[in-house]
């Protein structure tokens, strides 16, 4: 496949049915490249009539898929898992060229989908209710498991394939259908995607693409029954609001500004190698990036040097090529980032390494979103870059002077999603995992994620979970069963009560 041609084929387009259609809409924006500023294709921000017909097709679908034995749905899951496997370079090479990720993360990125869909295959048509102890004798009484209806997944840029999937395979195996709103910044990437799930009733999974506003639509759109949202805090909040108006469910994944500890018994050069992971990964937009990094006095300008060291073989460039780390997803997160890293040497920061766009990029980049992985000393905690999220390629190292210091930091924070350690002590790693207000607690193992394993956020991190069991359950109504086979009185508590029951005469009146 020709990644322009399928820029080509892709634009104007949304995804109804089983089928690419060109929208009507007359909101057409550039979608460009951000490791060279060229426009690749055009973004279409559909109709109201457009998203309308896609929720109409959808709960329509949902019907059928619902009706289906959950072995069948489990079968077409396990095939769409496997033609995500086939597509995977052409999808990751799409990302590439749309986000600006390096391929490499890309391809990282549809494995841990296709295992999570195969995962939630099975999960599915194994886990559907339980059967109850009785409160009454010779009585059925059980639970079960239906789907949501229709559920609309709302997502940004950074991460568009999995966390769509961590999502949407929970979803569908629970037995909803799908309507995807990928990011402004990552749609042909989602669109180009969609192929993985022509084995699936048509109309099971869709996508939709535009802006906060079609976005809003399907949120408070009778016909949706669910919402699950990934972003930052604003929107996050105002979609809750907007479901708290008709009690309709929500998982929100939004903001985090990870602390990362680093202790004097830790091995230095691999906590140094995991800290320049953990901040540097996809140029530093993740929600889980390390952005604030705590190192014991005792070691912090042995640290601070390996980090530097660490970060100086980062190759930065288009992500195409041989490289580690690629542009940012716009121009406006860059100029973002930037502001952020000002404010910090403003209030007494120093840059370590890097703190500017690069000079020594090919020709063909100079109009691409760079800047410079960049590594902060002297940071202290009453700094504004400690406090919001940075999401961008900057890791701050401030020093603590204790275990209950880094501790007590960390948790001073809005966020709770993440957390890391690294630590050879075994007080500390327990205490650590019991301490550390965070969702995921990561010690010597930064970033990680396991299918099997619930993910999300505590305070103003989010609310709910996906992945594992919990995540399976969060798209998921319990239904409560009884069933009396005989139809046998039940005059243990019906009509007439009888005398012996009544209030009791007071002998007094
Ligand atoms: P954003 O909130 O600007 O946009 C996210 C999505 O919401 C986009 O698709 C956008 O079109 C849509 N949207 C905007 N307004 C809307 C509205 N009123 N109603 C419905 N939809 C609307 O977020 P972003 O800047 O694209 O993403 C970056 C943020 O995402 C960061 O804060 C990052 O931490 C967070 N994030 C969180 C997780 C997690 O799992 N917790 C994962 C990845 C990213």
């Amino acid at each position: 496949m020709d990644a322009q041609t399928e820029f080509d084929r892709l634009s104007g387009k949304y995804y109804l049915s089983g089928g690419y259609r060109t929208s009507a809409t007359d909101k057409r924006v550039p979608v460009i490249n951000p490791a060279t500023g060229s426009a690749i294709a055009e973004l279409a921000h559909v109709t109201i009539a457009e998203v309308d017909e896609v929720v109409a097709a959808a709960n329509a679908a949902q019907r059928e898929w619902w009706a289906m034995s959950a072995l069948e749905r489990s079968e077409l899951l396990h095939e769409a898992a496997r033609t995500m496997k086939a597509i995977a370079p052409e999808v990751a090479e799409i990302m590439t060229r749309e986000t600006g990720k390096p391929y490499k993360e890309g391809v990282d990125e549809l494995s841990w989908s296709y295992t999570a869909t195969d995962y939630y295959a099975e999960l599915g048509r194994h886990s559907v209710g339980s059967n109850l102890g009785s409160t009454v004798r010779g009585q059925m009484h059980y639970t079960s498991k239906e789907p949501m209806g229709v559920v609309v997944i709302i997502l940004p840029a950074n991460f568009p394939i999995v966390l769509l999937m961590w999502e949407a395979a929970a979803a569908l195996a629970a037995g909803n259908a799908v309507i995807v709103k990928p990011s402004e910044f990552s749609s042909m990437t989602t669109l180009t995607f969609m192929r993985a799930f022509d084995a699936l009733p048509p109309g099971v999974f869709q996508c939709v693409t535009g802006g906060g506003e079609v976005g809003a639509h399907l949120v408070s759109h009778r016909d949706t029954h669910m919402v699950g949202f990934t972003g930052s805090v604003p929107t996050g909040r105002a979609i809750a609001r907007a479901c708290a108006d008709m009690f309709k469910p929500y998982l929100i994944e939004a903001s985090g500004n990870d602390p990362f500890i680093v202790m004097p018994s830790a091995d230095l050069v691999t906590a140094a190698r995991g800290v320049t992971f953990a901040a540097f990964i996809n140029c530093g937009q993740v929600c889980t990036s390390a952005e604030r990094i705590y190192v014991h006095t005792d070691i912090y300008d042995e640290f601070a040097e390996l980090v530097v060291a660490e970060v100086a073989k980062l190759r930065i460039g288009n992500g195409l090529d041989r490289v580690d780390i690629g542009p940012m997803e716009h121009a406006g997160e860059r100029d973002r980032v930037e502001r952020i890293l000002a404010r910090a040497i403003e209030q007494g920061a120093r840059v370590a390494h890097g703190g500017k766009r690069p000079s020594d990029l090919p020709e063909e980049l100079a109009g691409g979103c760079f800047l410079e992985p960049t590594v902060l000393i002297d940071v202290t905690p009453d700094m504004d870059i400690l406090h919001g999220e940075i999401f961008g390629p900057v890791a701050p190292l401030c020093r603590v002077a204790s275990f209950d210091e880094a501790v007590g930091l960390a948790n001073a924070s809005e966020f709770g999603l993440g957390a890391n350690i690294y630590t050879a002590d075994i007080v500390e790693m327990d205490r650590a995992a019991r301490e550390l207000v965070a969702g995921m607690v990561w010690v010597n193992a930064p970033l990680l994620d396991n299918a099997a394993g619930p993910f999300g956020g505590r305070k103003m991190s989010g609310i709910g979970r996906q992945l594992g069991q919990e995540g399976l359950d969060t798209f998921r109504h319990t239904k409560l069963v009884m069933i009396d086979y005989v139809q046998s009185d039940q005059d243990f508590w019906w009509f007439p009560y009888s005398d012996a029951e009544a209030f009791p005469t007071n002998p007094t009146t």
